[in-house]
C-alpha cells in the first residue's frame, strides 16, 4: 500500500560537473525498481538533475526552501523556483538546519506550506538528540516537534507528505537506531498523524528512517512494518552504495 522511497540527501557535497557524471551513471545502471528513488542535491545541481533525469523514474528535489513566496529576500530560494525546476520533493526541518540555522518548528511549518502550494511534497524531518533519548523522552519530544512542524499544514493527500524520522545522534555517526527502536517511533508518528489527518491518511503516508543508513543495515530497517524507506546521507554519495540500497529496496 505504501511504496518504499529511497531518498539521497547529498547535503553540501559534489559540484554540478560531478553531479552530471554521477546522475548519468545512475541512469545507466539503475536496476528495475518497485520502489521510488529520489536524489536531493544542493540548489546549483537541480538544473543538472532536471536535464539528466527527465524522462527517468528518478525524482529529484532540494534540501531546503524559503518560507517566503517572493520578494526582497537576498539569498533565498522560493518554492516556485523549485517547482519550475521540476522538483518533486524537498526536505524541510533537517536537524542540521534546525541546529546551525536555528530553524524553529513554526518556520519549518511555513516552509512546508510554501512547498505544498507549489505542488512539491515536503520531506519533513523530526528526531531527538542524544540527551533526550537518554532521559527516556524520545517519543514525546519527537511528537511535539511533529505536531508543531505541521501546525496549519494541510497536505491534500497522504502521497503529498513524507515524514523522516532522523534521530540526531544517528546522523553521520555510523550508529543507526535499532530496527525495533525505529519501528516504535514510526508507529508513534503514524498514530500522531492519524490524530491530525485521520486514519486513512495515516495508513498511507510514508515515514522514512534516516541516520547512518547503509547497505548493511537497510534491509533490517526496511523489514519493520512502519518503516517505508530511507533518507540517506553518507551512503547516497557513492554510486555503488546508493545502488546497493536501491537493490535492497
Ligand atoms: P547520514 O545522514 O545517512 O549520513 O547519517 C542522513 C541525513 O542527515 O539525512
Amino acid at each position: 500500500m505504501r511504496r518504499v522511497l529511497v531518498a539521497g540527501n547529498w547535503k553540501m557535497h559534489k559540484v554540478p560537473s560531478e553531479a552530471r557524471i554521477w546522475l548519468a551513471e545512475l541512469k545507466r545502471l539503475l536496476p528495475p525498481l518497485e520502489s521510488e528513488v529520489a536524489v536531493l542535491p544542493a540548489f546549483p545541481m537541480l538544473p543538472v538533475a532536471r536535464e539528466v533525469l527527465s524522462g527517468t523514474q528518478v525524482a529529484y528535489g532540494a534540501q531546503d526552501v524559503s518560507p517566503h513566496r517572493e520578494g526582497a529576500y537576498t539569498g533565498e530560494v522560493s518554492a516556485r523556483m523549485l517547482a519550475d525546476l521540476g522538483c518533486r520533493y524537498t526536505i524541510v526541518g533537517h536537524s542540521e538546519r534546525r541546529r546551525y540555522h536555528h530553524e524553529t518548528d513554526a518556520l519549518v511549518a511555513e516552509k512546508a506550506k510554501r512547498l505544498l502550494e507549489e505542488g512539491i511534497t515536503p520531506i519533513l524531518c523530526v528526531g531527538e538528540p542524544l540527551e533526550v533519548r537518554e532521559r527516556g523522552e524520545a517519543v514525546p519530544y519527537t511528537l511535539r516537534q511533529l505536531f508543531e512542524s505541521l501546525e496549519g499544514v494541510e497536505p491534500p493527500g497522504p502521497e503529498r507528505l513524507v515524514i523522516a524520522y532522523e534521530p540526531v545522534w544517528a546522523i553521520g555517526t555510523g550508529q543507526n537506531a535499532t530496527p525495533e527502536d525505529a519501528e516504535s517511533m514510526h508507529r508513534a508518528i503514524r498514530q500522531a498523524l492519524a490524530e491530525l489527518y485521520g486514519e486513512g491518511f495515516a495508513r498511507r503516508v510514508r515515514i522514512l528512517y534516516g541516520g547512518s543508513v547503509n547497505p548493511k543495515n537497510f534491509a533490517d530497517l526496511l523489514s519493520m512494518p512502519n518503516v517505508d524507506g530511507g533518507l540517506v546521507g553518507g551512503a547516497s554519495l557513492e554510486l555503488e552504495s546508493f545502488l546497493s540500497l536501491l537493490r535492497i529496496a
